[in-house]
């Protein structure tokens, strides 16, 4: 009788422990955000690594032929096969495969990524289809979506800031990343041309203005976040080169390196950030992305179990280790819609060998999966409302109904549907209903690999 009713003290203490933290993290993430907007204006200042990409043509409807597509952008990349029709043709046909790429070669040597992504492609070249070659004596061309801060030379060209997301590959830092994969198809045998350099948020807004004349921006909620937007040329004081024909520029944010003392930020993301492979560096994207939500909870539960006992005498060794808790495993838990919660049972047994956990440390763990998305979630919407705000299309002029699509591609955003639905009602509840029913999300699945290879297609040596 003893030991049981000393067991639920502890448990309800322990409870109670962790609504008080998850409590006050609430109160450190709410209220605060709302300011982080009035700053929002910062990100066109301080976060243009490649204000002006040299994007001569978009792509237009009229091109046609074979092209290929890379998108390297975090734990995944994929290799794109696309076939356009020409004269409003569009795209006809598009295959692709995805690759993951092994954890060692992230951290390993610039070669040794780049003859590895090269044999990929090497390899779903060799499976090219009827009717899916290029015309003879042509060489295939490929757009290569590579999805870091990049210093751009050329629409074909560009040289590496830094390595984000995980990636930590010194001799690749300051080369021409066009230069490096051209380098490695040759070592591996295989004959094809890199005509454009984009990053995923570029590549994606490409592909949705293809399609869509209204897309605006594009926004990437993956394994990490960055958005991008097409601006008046002469709105960019940073830009001192000939103002393009058509009076538009395309403006990449590089938003996940954004910081401001006004962000929410708890003693979790700064362990988190000091811990990292950037220190200093990706706040915003710390906060928000794929990468790093469920390692926000991992250490907010290990300061749980450490502090409060929340999982009894003992801290499951499990729970000490960085990123064993990946965002999908959080958002199956958020998700769980049985009474008893037995998702969040599953998940703890599995990944961290939590076994015997009471509805109640569930349910607390539900409502931490809940706190850490909405805090993502929001400033997700914030940033957006900045690049409306911005454009100047946070107001309805004369009862206009002028649309504005933002295309979005990313993991986080396609799966983790309580995120993607709280950032649409932040965006309602920031903008008001009547501006933010001319808002569209749409989601540009493959996006940013369709939008590099008809920007491959637009750029093409054969035109
Ligand atoms: P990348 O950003 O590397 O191009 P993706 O756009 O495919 O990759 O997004 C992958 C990311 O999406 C993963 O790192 C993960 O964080 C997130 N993700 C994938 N599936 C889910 C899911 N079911 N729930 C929540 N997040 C997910
Ligand atoms: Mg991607």
């Amino acid at each position: 009788g003893k030991v049981a009713v000393g067991a639920a003290v502890v448990c309800s203490a322990a409870v109670c422990a962790a609504a008080a933290l998850v409590v006050r993290h609430r109160m450190r993430c709410s209220g605060r955000w709302v300011r982080a907007m009035a700053i929002l204006r910062e990100f066109e200042e301080n976060c243009g690594t490649h204000i002006g990409t040299v994007i001569r043509k978009s792509p237009r409807q009229e091109e046609n032929g074979l092209f290929y597509a890379l998108d390297l952008g975090g734990t995944n990349f994929r290799v794109i096969r696309v076939l356009l029709g020409g004269r409003d043709g569009g795209v006809v046909k598009q295959e692709f495969e995805e690759v993951s790429i092994p954890p060692h070669l992230m951290t390993g040597s610039s070669d040794a990524l780049f003859d590895y992504i090269a044999t990929a492609l090497a390899n779903f070249v060799a499976t090219e289809g009827e009717g899916l070659h290029p015309s003879p004596g042509k060489q295939r061309e490929l757009g290569f979506t590579f999805s870091f801060p990049v210093r751009q030379t050329s629409i074909s060209s560009g040289n590496l800031i830094k390595w984000t997301k995980g990636f930590s590959i010194d001799d690749t830092v300051g080369e021409d990343v066009v230069g490096e994969l051209t380098k490695a198809m040759e070592r591996v045998g295989l004959d094809m041309r890199v005509s454009a350099l984009v990053n995923d948020t570029i590549g994606t807004l490409a592909g949705g203005r293809y399609y869509n004349p209204d897309v605006i921006a594009a926004v990437i909620l993956g394994t990490g976040t960055n958005a991008a937007y097409v601006e008046r040329a002469q709105a960019i004081p940073k830009w001192h080169g000939l103002l393009p024909k058509s009076g538009e520029m395309v403006i990449n944010m590089e938003w996940g390196n954004f910081r401001s003392s006004h962000l929410p930020l708890t003693e979790y993301d700064q362990d988190l950030d000091v811990e990292s492979l950037n220190p200093g560096e990706q706040i915003f994207e710390k906060i928000i992305s794929g990468m790093y939500l469920g390692e926000i909870v991992r250490r907010v539960l290990l300061k749980m179990a450490e502090e409060a006992a929340f999982f009894g005498d003992t801290v499951p060794p499990k729970l000490k280790i960085p990123f064993i808790l990946r965002t999908p495993h959080m958002s199956a838990m958020h998700h769980d819609e049985s009474s008893d919660l037995r998702v969040v049972g599953s998940k703890l047994k599995d990944i961290l060998e939590i076994s015997h956990t009471s509805l109640k440390m569930r349910k607390a763990i539900v409502e931490l999966c809940d706190i850490v998305a909405t805090r993502g979630a929001r400033l997700s919407a914030a940033g957006i409302v900045g690049i409306i705000k911005k454009l100047g299309r946070d107001a309805v002029k004369d009862g206009e109904k002028q649309k504005s699509v933002i295309a979005m591609d990313g993991g986080l955003y396609e799966h983790y549907s309580k995120f993607s639905s709280c950032m649409e009602s932040t965006l309602k509840e920031l903008l008001g209903e009547e501006v933010s029913d001319n808002i569209v999300i749409k989601l540009s699945n493959d996006g940013s690999g369709i939008g590099a290879a008809l920007l491959a297609a637009s750029h093409s040596q054969y035109l």
